[in-house]
C-alpha cells in the first residue's frame, strides 16, 4: 500500500480542475536540502516566488503543531527540543496530508524534508522530484548563524544579532527559537551528518543534486539558485 493509505498522489497524471484529463502535464517538485541554518527557509521564500510552487517546511508545520498543542505537536515537541529527528511515520503522514491540498497540484518546494532515507523513499513514491538544491555551509559557520538567529514573531522575518541586526524599534519583541542554543545546535548538526547528509549521494546517483555554495551572502546564494532555475 502507498504511504497515503492507498490514495497515491500521482503528480504525473492529474485530472484538471474542470474534470478533463491532462495527460501531457508533468508537474514536478523541488527539494531544498542542507544542514540546519544553511538558509533554506530564506531561500525557499525566494524560490517559491520564482517558481510559484508552495513552500512546504516540515519544521514550520511542526512548530505550528507544538504551538497549537495538537496531538502531533505533543508527540514531536521533545524530539525537536533535543535536536533529534521526529519519527518518520509522523513526518510522512504530515507530508502526505499536506500534499492532498489543492495548492500542491503543480508540485511543491520541500524545505527540510526529506531528512532520512525512509522519508526520501516514501517521497519518491508519491511525487516526481525535478531537482534537489543542496545548500552547503561548513559547521562552524552554521553554529555562528543559528545561535545568533532571532525572529520577529509578527512579520516572521529572520534577523541575526551580528549579520542582520533588526531595527531598534522591534528589538524588544524578537524571539529566539528554543532549539537555537549551542547544545541543541550541536545535536542537530550531529543528526544531520548521521542521518540526512547521506541522502545527498543518494540524490546525486539519480542526477538530481544541484550543489550550491551557501557560504555567501543571501543575495549571492539566491542569484546562484535562480541561475540554475532559469536554465
Ligand atoms: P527545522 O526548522 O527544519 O530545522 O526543524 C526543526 C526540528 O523539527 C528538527 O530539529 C527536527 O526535530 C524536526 N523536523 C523538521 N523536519 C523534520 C523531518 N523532515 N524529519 C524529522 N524531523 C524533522
Amino acid at each position: 500500500m502507498g504511504i497515503c493509505g492507498g490514495n497515491k498522489i500521482n503528480h504525473k497524471n492529474r485530472f484538471t480542475y474542470d474534470g478533463g484529463y491532462d495527460g501531457t502535464t508533468m508537474t514536478t517538485s523541488i527539494v531544498l536540502f542542507g544542514p540546519p541554518g544553511a538558509g533554506k527557509g530564506t531561500q525557499a521564500s525566494k524560490i517559491s516566488e520564482m517558481t510559484g510552487k508552495p513552500q512546504i517546511s516540515t519544521g514550520d508545520m511542526l512548530r505550528i503543531a507544538v504551538s497549537e498543542a495538537s496531538d502531533l505537536g505533543a508527540k514531536a515537541q521533545s524530539y525537536m527540543e533535543s535536536g533529534i529527528l521526529v519519527p518518520d511515520e509522523l513526518i510522512i503522514e504530515l507530508i502526505s496530508n499536506r500534499l492532498k491540498q489543492e495548492d500542491a497540484i503543480n508540485g511543491v518546494l520541500f524545505d527540510g524534508f526529506p531528512r532520512t532515507l525512509n522519508q526520501a523513499i516514501a517521497l519518491s513514491s508519491i511525487v516526481d522530484i525535478s531537482s534537489v538544491i543542496s545548500i552547503e555551509v561548513p559547521d562552524e559557520e552554521i553554529i555562528k548563524r543559528i545561535v545568533g538567529r532571532r525572529m520577529d514573531p509578527i512579520t516572521k522575518e529572520i534577523y541575526h544579532i551580528s549579520f542582520k541586526p533588526a531595527p531598534d524599534e522591534i528589538q524588544g519583541r524578537l524571539i529566539q527559537r528554543k532549539d537555537d542554543n549551542v547544545e541543541t545546535v550541536m545535536n542537530r548538526l550531529k543528526t544531520y551528518h548521521q542521518q540526512t547528509s547521506p541522502l545527498s549521494s543518494w540524490y546525486d546517483d539519480q542526477n538530481l543534486l544541484i550543489p550550491i555554495d551557501g557560504n555567501k551572502s543571501i543575495e549571492e546564494v539566491a542569484t546562484d539558485i535562480s541561475k540554475f532555475l532559469s536554465n
